[in-house]
């Protein structure tokens, strides 16, 4: 009998593990696609998608679920944005909670929880970011996605040197092309990022939303964290809002700045009836002087680094050995919306909003936000 050759035999082993491995990354990456399930609470009458105000988003990966709770007594309206920056998880567990848990007795509340869908499906280059974390609910855990700051270069490529605005001309680094919160009012003939704000701001034309709220997170050493931005439409709204949470925390109130261009609390506001805020939590898993980066991290928001850099004074919000968890980031972003849709019938024309029975803020803390969301099936 013929022997088979060393080499040969060798070579093929080599072909069928590289076979192995395209089959599993394959695989992974088909799984990072995936949405995770969200489940509509009691409140929610319709969900719609994105594409229904840009069609042009149809059947890619940047058309999203848009939630719909329709109180049915009339009053003003409220869109929230969730997952901007999917890197950012506070914003986006807080837009599901509300999906899950609220009840508006007065106006409508929309939630888009994942605003730019395509940056879920990866996450930042070398950061060494989880790609999941999971949340405690009454009855087990739910795994949420830890994405990316921009859009999926899969769904959108190459990046140009430079970024030029659409509608200002501003330039910024090439790498902003793929960022969503530069992107607005957007571009229904543009790139898939702008193709999303577009279908965003007309959302907010054609349903005529009164609030618009952008839920982000920011590093502890960041200056603007623990903050709401507004524009200078929403400016008395967030001052009512800044006073009504005082009794629970500390916010900072800073008006949009008129020359920086693309993000929601600029643009919304100047091409849009809406009055545009843009709310900043401080976690600890996106700055850059924590220690190792995993999904404990990104919950917990306990990091050894962080407490010693606060005892330097580098670090912008007050930082203990408790660390600041996604349960007091999320109460600062579920508080401060319940807020703003109160105080709007004083700062608006007078239509109410009402978000029903929400749970305070020491009870979210409490509880943690895992017992507002539905238990995993
Ligand atoms: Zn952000």
């Amino acid at each position: 009998m013929r022997r088979i050759p060393v080499h040969v035999i060798s070579a093929s082993i080599l072909s069928l593990l590289a076979v192995c491995a395209v089959i599993g990354l394959a695989f992974v990456f088909g799984e990072a696609r995936k949405a995770e399930p969200v489940y509509p609470g009691p409140g929610v009458t319709a969900v719609r998608r994105l594409s229904e105000w840009c069609p042009a988003l149809s059947g890619t990966a940047g058309d999203t679920d848009v939630y719909v709770l329709d109180s049915g007594v009339p009053g003003a309206s409220m869109l929230v944005l969730g997952g901007t920056h999917p890197n950012e998880p506070a914003g986006y567990l807080s837009a599901i909670m509300l999906i899950e848990y609220c009840r508006p007795r007065c106006g409508i509340l929309y939630v888009i929880p994942r605003a730019n869908n395509s940056a879920f499906s990866c996450t930042d280059p070398l950061e060494a970011a989880p790609m999941t974390f999971e949340i405690e609910t009454q009855n087990g855990k739910r795994v949420f996605r830890f994405g990316s700051r921009a859009t999926n270069p899969v769904d959108q490529w190459p990046d140009s040197e430079e970024y030029v605005h659409a509608s200002s001309g501003q330039i910024l680094s090439g790498s902003e092309t793929r960022n969503l919160n530069r992107a607005y009012p957007g571009r229904e003939d543009g790139t898939l990022t702008e193709k999303v704000a577009f279908g965003i701001t007309q959302l907010i034309r054609s349903e005529g939303i009164d609030i618009t709220a952008d839920l982000h997170e920011a590093s502890p050493e960041y200056t603007t964290v623990n903050a709401v931005v507004a524009h200078e439409d929403a400016f008395g709204l967030a001052l009512l809002m800044m006073w009504d949470v005082e009794e629970n925390f500390r916010i900072s109130l800073e008006e949009s700045p008129k020359n920086l261009h693309g993000l929601t609390h600029r643009e919304l506001g100047d091409y849009t009836d809406t009055m545009a805020v843009l709310m900043e939590t401080a976690n600890p898993s996106q700055g850059r002087l924590h220690g190792k980066i995993d999904g404990d991290l990104v919950v917990s928001g306990r990091d050894e680094y962080y407490v010693r850099a606060s005892s330097y004074g580098a670090v912008t919000v007050p930082y203990g050995e408790e660390g600041i968890s996604i349960s007091e980031r999320c109460a600062r972003h579920i508080t401060a919306l319940a807020s703003m849709a109160g105080m709007y019938a004083f700062a608006g024309p007078g239509e109410e909003l009402d978000l029903g029975d929400m749970p305070a803020y020491g009870e979210i803390i409490a509880n943690g936000i895992g017992y507002y969301l539905h238990d995993p099936v």
